[in-house]
């Protein structure tokens, strides 16, 4: 019976993570994918706050009130297919071929998703007497602006008593081998948009016009040369690099009116954004008289040192399929900076990020259940014996 019980929960976050593909969840919209969680977990004596804002769906569940609280959180939209003709299959049927699931959302990450759901089953179903409460924050806002999101699900969480003490993210962490990534941090962002104007003329008669584009060169040789900081152990140096170039009229004989460049900086906990737009702008008065520089709005860095949480995720990785996890800080940035701001220990992992948000996104259907079983095991160490560890 027992074993029964565990093979019927096996496939089931297999078919969780089916349902949770066919439907189409194209950011900003969840088209009903939450509905999947308050559906699973109505009778596991949770409690479901859903907010929706701008579009944007999240929901908010809970249960229990005891310390330590575990958060899982993770999102429901998905970016767009891209081409259908492209695809071996189509993108919001889940399709399994040679061991893989294919799908737009299988990695990134509606598989995970499913696992949190049956992990959380399994994991209650199995331990009636446990410590501390078990919460859920999943959004359709994270692969968009994420301005509505999980943002949003924090801002409402602060009124909330009852602290975040550890919160696992199922993004796809997992770089060529299930299990061998996990996130303790991610790097901040920052993009701006820089105008620099001069005067356009006959390129034949410089003492009548101000080029803009000798002013931007000179704006970029200098930024390219400052190092920021030498990044610490946690996170590489922060970088500066330029996406766009836009200046000109397309004439061979005319020098243009102003120039536009974008650029983005990736950093370390090291610098804030604020230093970075100071140190930007002190380099373009150098050069320009004339400029806008438009800022977006900043991704802080997070960062969870190593400890607790980091060591008994990696310890239930282990346990499940025998290797050992990188703790890393690489790839762009997550919904974990939000949540950083309300729990000291955010950590992230779930599946191989290699098909993420390309043609044929696919998971490993074996990893599927390994993932399930690193989720429910890592529950039951943070929640079963969380004095002992
Ligand atoms: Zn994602």
């Amino acid at each position: 019976m027992k074993h029964f019980t565990r093979k019927s929960l096996m496939n089931k976050s297999l078919n969780l993570a089916k349902k949770l593909i066919e439907i189409e969840s194209i950011t900003p919209n969840d088209n009903g994918c939450q509905s999947i969680f308050i559906e699973e977990l109505k009778d596991y004596g949770f409690e479901f706050h859903k907010f929706d804002s701008n579009g944007v769906s999240n929901l908010y569940a809970k249960k229990g009130n005891a310390s330590p609280l575990v958060i899982f959180a993770g999102h429901t939209d998905v970016v767009p297919t891209g081409p259908i003709e492209k695809w071996n299959s189509e993108p919001f049927k889940a399709t399994e071929k040679d061991g893989e699931l294919f799908g737009r959302g299988s990695a990134d990450m509606k598989a995970s998703l499913a696992c949190f759901i049956v992990a959380i089953q399994e994991f209650l179903d199995e331990n009636n007497d446990h410590d501390g409460s078990i919460g859920l924050f999943i959004t359709s806002d994270e692969e968009g602006v994420a301005t509505d999101g999980t943002k949003k699900i924090v801002e409402n969480f602060l009124h909330n008593e009852q602290e975040v003490d550890f919160c696992i993210v199922g993004e796809p962490t997992s770089a060529t081998t299930f299990g061998d990534t996990i996130k303790n941090g991610r790097r901040g962002s920052l993009s701006a948009t820089l105008v620099v104007k001069g005067i356009q003329g006959h390129i034949a008669y410089p003492h009548l016009i101000d080029n803009p584009i000798h002013r931007v060169s000179s704006i970029i040789d200098e930024i390219k040369k400052i190092s920021w900081d030498e990044g610490n152990k946690y996170f590489p140096k922060t970088s500066w690099q330029v996406s766009n170039i836009n200046g000109g009229t397309g004439a061979t004989n005319v020098v243009p009116g102003q120039v536009e460049v974008k650029f983005n900086f990736r950093h370390s906990t090291e610098c804030t954004p604020h230093q970075l737009k100071e140190d930007v702008t002190n380099v373009v008065k150098k050069h320009a008289e004339d400029y806008e520089i438009h800022w977006d709005i900043p991704s802080e860095p997070y960062l969870t040192e190593k400890g607790f949480l980091t060591e008994v995720l990696s310890q239930s990785i282990e346990s499940v399929i025998g290797i050992t996890p990188e703790v890393s800080t690489t790839g762009g940035t997550s919904d974990g900076r939000f949540i950083a701001k309300i729990c000291k220990q955010v950590v992230e992992f779930g599946p191989i990020n290699e098909s993420i948000h390309k043609i044929n996104e696919h998971v490993n259907i074996n990893n599927i259940a390994q993932l399930k079983d690193i989720y429910k095991l890592t529950l039951k160490n943070l929640l079963a014996h969380s004095d002992e560890i």
